[in-house]
């Protein structure tokens, strides 16, 4: 079942922002996604591989974008299917997907995932390895992948100003080098959107309280 009330809600909150929201629709039910759909949702976000696989190819309309911890074995099976690649979590893997999309003639969108948790539990690069990407020589080789931005996850904790000092420094590294091309800061998700959203994100990535909770 899923909750269209908050959905409606997280729209109209969206829209002074100029935001876009993507539906993380991971361990739900293809029917949950469809009536989502019907009610206008086109963006949708996954976890797993397989199951992106399997969700795209049933409804190949929607726009997919990957979220999780990608391996470098998957990478290969996912672009077919998929707009945007959130969780580039190491330049390894990113090398990894140009040459996965120079094999399929593709141009893939992705943002490199961040590290800005004081927690050890995420994956992400750091703000160097990120500058390093930028300033070196990998940014103009790596043809076959489009670095549109970067994607972040706050520290899981009750403490809004930690947060928000999280999200508030990712933003400050977006703008510094947003003028490379740079247009996408996905950040924010059920708990901490309205944080992220006033701290300067432009997408944000909404599961349990549109499709409930996942347990
Ligand atoms: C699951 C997940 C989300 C959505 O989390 P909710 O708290 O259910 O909104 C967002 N981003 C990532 C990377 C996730 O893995």
């Amino acid at each position: 079942m899923i909750h269209l009330d908050n959905y409606n809600r997280i729209l109209s909150e969206l829209k002074p922002y100029n935001a876009q929201l993507v539906a993380v629709s991971k361990t739900k039910p293809i029917e949950d996604i469809n009536e989502l759909m019907k009610n206008g949702q086109t963006i949708f976000g996954e976890n797993y591989v397989q199951e992106l696989v399997e969700k795209a190819n049933s409804i190949p309309d929607a726009e997919w974008h990957f979220i999780g911890h990608l391996q470098s074995n998957k990478v290969k099976s996912i672009l077919p299917v998929t707009k945007l690649i959130h969780g580039v979590d190491s330049i390894k893997l990113l090398q990894e997907i140009n040459k996965q999309a120079e094999k399929q003639n593709l141009n893939v969108d992705c943002l490199l995932q961040i590290y800005i948790a004081s927690e050890e539990t995420k994956f992400g690069l750091s703000y160097e390895e990120a500058e390093e990407y930028f300033t070196g020589p990998l940014s103009d080789q790596l043809k076959n992948v489009n670095v549109k931005g970067f994607m972040g996850m706050a520290s899981n904790t009750e403490d809004n100003n930690l947060i928000q000092a999280e999200f508030r420094t990712l933003k400050k590294f977006y703008d510094t080098y947003k003028q490379l091309g740079l247009d996408t800061l996905s950040m924010g998700m059920t708990s901490d959107y309205m944080i992220a959203l006033n701290e300067g994100s432009n997408m944000i990535r909404i599961g349990s309280a549109i499709f409930g909770s996942r347990i």
